[in-house]
């Protein structure tokens, strides 16, 4: 029996996903796609991206500016080559998206309203209410629906790169309804399935966010890059890790400690200037300073006992109420409900608790700009890639729509390469999945006598990345940490389940995204205990100060049968040499 077989095969349904998608359809209407995604791609964690969208629309804004902000908040490891291009399509890219049906909120005049956001020293985040992930994914979804060419795998989970003659050329998937085991070719793949917050204990992340597709890359030979820079959003809700998002803080929302003292004033963030006034578009606004520092300076409070304790860790106060209700209801509205929803907090009466919170994964897939990988036929778009423009702290705001900008260049590229590049070996690829679905039977669903649960290895992978390689980190801790990660991977080897049908197997599942997640874990470990330097997100206590002579690098770590080798590589600077990260002297 043939196998199904596509010019270009998407893996993943999100913002990235089905950009590409609209992309090779609109511009190659002669190439059949396939989308396959392990949830329906509603579900795709960008539906619940909330703040917004950058991309410079004002009179008062320029590239340039969008650039230099990037690139500072990035601690200058972003690619300055990629973050031009990215500036410069991020309007055209989100002009298309009001074409395509995106409702992005107005200002009184009927032009596109932007909101500030963190770090970004003007306001340039363009949003749809708070709701702006939903409304993108929704119009990318609807219009992706247009292009017949597109063949859709929803709920089909991807275990595998299947790799022939040095070429990607499709993957194994298991239909999560059926667990059957499917080859499905593609001349080019392109991986956009997204984050890994999960493999953290605390996270803003939905629970399909393991790493997948990084990991499967990483199996495939290509290195992770950057893995060690992972953003904590300074605003999550104790206990659940909720985000509240930062548009909150956009539209005037301050932090306080215990005291009811604004302490972020304490802090190198410079001085608040009124966010509303028109004749100040420059923004110095405390807790509009870049997460990585709002989550370090949080910290700090802690350290100085000026935090507040509650059950589930310390907190501060996140204080909306000088705002009034109108203001919320209208331009956050799903703040007040999610506040009032999951800890029982109206925000127009009350302050809300907030601690940092794992958020986004600034590293990812090794591309280049087109979001080609190292291994030929393979791609890489979205937060599961690394091109990089996000470098050690990514600016919020900036990732959706670098879904849009990378999304469609990764499928121009891969398009091409799959005109240019011979038919799919089909028997050599069932071959192959013949293979991964033998390994699935013999691993997990008939074996027996095994010692370990998923839980278990899950919980000790949370917690070990927790404890060592958290907001600030130090050698013995991350050893620890790298020795317990490598230690963890051999009890998987040991792992025992419990549900052997083939019937939505949620647990079989687990215990594939468990694999992911260790690899995911591994790379990140292995990569921050080798950068010796503090920069962006990666706060090293033995190491405090940034040091470009041997660290304006990027890190590739490489898979092994061992522990991972790490290696580097040159950052690209073109017009903005390395300097202080200054916010509030502009
Ligand atoms: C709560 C929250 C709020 C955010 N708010 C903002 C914001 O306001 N502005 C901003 O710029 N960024 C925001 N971000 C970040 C941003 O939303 C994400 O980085 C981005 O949406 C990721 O999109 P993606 O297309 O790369 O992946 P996702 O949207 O995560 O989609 C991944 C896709 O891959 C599929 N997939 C994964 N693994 C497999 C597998 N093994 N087999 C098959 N399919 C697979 C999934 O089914 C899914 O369809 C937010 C993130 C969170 C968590």
């Amino acid at each position: 029996m043939g196998i199904p077989v596509h010019d270009v095969l998407i893996v993943g349904g999100g913002g990235a996903g089905l950009r590409a998608a609209i992309a090779i359809g609109e511009e190659f209407p002669d190439l059949s796609i396939g989308v396959v995604s392990k949830v329906y791609p509603m579900r795709s964690h960008t539906v619940s991206a909330e703040g917004g969208a950058a991309g410079v629309i004002k009179p008062n804004d320029s590239l340039d500016d969008h650039c230099y902000d990037t690139i500072s908040g990035a601690d200058w490891l972003a690619d300055q080559d990629a973050v031009e291009a990215f500036v410069n399509e991020a309007p055209k890219e989100l002009i298309q998206l009001e074409h395509w049906g995106c409702p992005w909120s107005r200002e009184p005049d009927g032009s596109v309203a932007v909101r500030p956001f963190g770090g970004m020293k003007i306001r340039r985040t363009w949003f749809a209410a708070d709701k702006t992930g939903f409304h993108m994914l929704h119009a990318l979804f609807q219009t992706s629906l247009r292009y017949k060419p597109v063949v859709r795998y929803d709920e089909f989970f991807v275990t595998k790169l299947l790799v022939n003659d040095g070429r990607c050329q499709g993957v194994t998937a298991i239909e999560i309804r059926t667990g059957e085991v499917h080859a499905i070719g593609g001349k080019s793949v392109i991986l956009c399935t997204g984050g890994a917050g999960r493999i953290f204990p605390f996270t803003t992340n939905a629970a399909i966010k393991n790493g997948d597709g990084m990991a499967l890359a990483y199996r495939a030979g290509v290195p992770l890059k950057d893995m060690e820079f992972v953003q904590y959003h300074p605003t999550g809700l104790p206990g659940t890790g909720i985000l509240i998002t930062e548009a909150a803080r956009g539209e005037g929302g301050v932090l306080l400690n215990k005291d009811g003292y604004r302490y972020l004033q304490d802090y190198e963030l410079g001085e608040a200037l009124p966010l509303d006034s028109p004749d100040h578009p420059r923004l110095r606004a405390m807790e509009l300073g870049p997460r990585d520092r709002l989550s370090q300076a949080f910290v700090k409070e802690q350290e100085r006992g000026r935090t507040i304790q509650g059950k589930y860790g310390d907190y501060v106060h996140l204080d909306l109420r000088h705002l009034g209700q109108k203001k919320i209801d209208k331009q956050i509205p799903f703040v007040r409900d999610t506040a009032k929803n999951y800890i029982g907090i109206d925000p127009v009466y009350e302050p809300i608790p907030v601690r940092p919170v794992v958020h986004y994964m600034m590293g990812g897939v090794d591309t280049d700009i087109d979001g080609a990988t190292s291994l030929p036929g393979l791609f890489a778009a979205g937060e599961c890639a690394c091109v990089s423009i996000n470098g050690a702290n990514r600016l919020g705001s900036n990732s959706l729509t670098e879904l849009l900008v990378f999304g469609r260049r990764a499928a121009r590229v891969a398009a091409g390469f799959a005109i240019e590049n011979p038919a799919v070996d089909e028997d050599a690829i069932r071959k192959q999945a013949a293979e991964e679905e033998e390994r699935i039977r013999s691993c997990f669903l008939e074996r027996t006598g095994g010692s370990e649960t998923i839980a278990d290895i899950r919980t000790d992978l949370n917690t070990t990345l927790d404890k060592g390689a958290g907001i600030y980190r130090n050698e013995g801790a991350l050893k620890e940490t790298c020795a317990t990660v490598l230690e963890l991977k051999k009890r998987f080897g040991e792992i025992q389940l419990t549900d052997r049908t083939r019937t939505f197997n949620t647990e079989l599942q687990n215990a594939l995204e468990l694999e992911f997640m260790l690899d995911a874990g591994e790379a990140l470990a292995f990569s921050a205990v080798a950068r010796t330097e503090s920069r962006g997100s990666h706060q090293r206590t033995d190491h405090p100060e940034r040091n470009d002579e041997d660290f304006l690098k990027h890190s590739l770590a490489y898979r092994t049968d061992g522990e991972p080798r790490i290696d580097y590589k040159d950052v690209v600077i073109t017009r903005w040499p390395p300097g202080e990260r200054v916010y509030g002297k502009r």
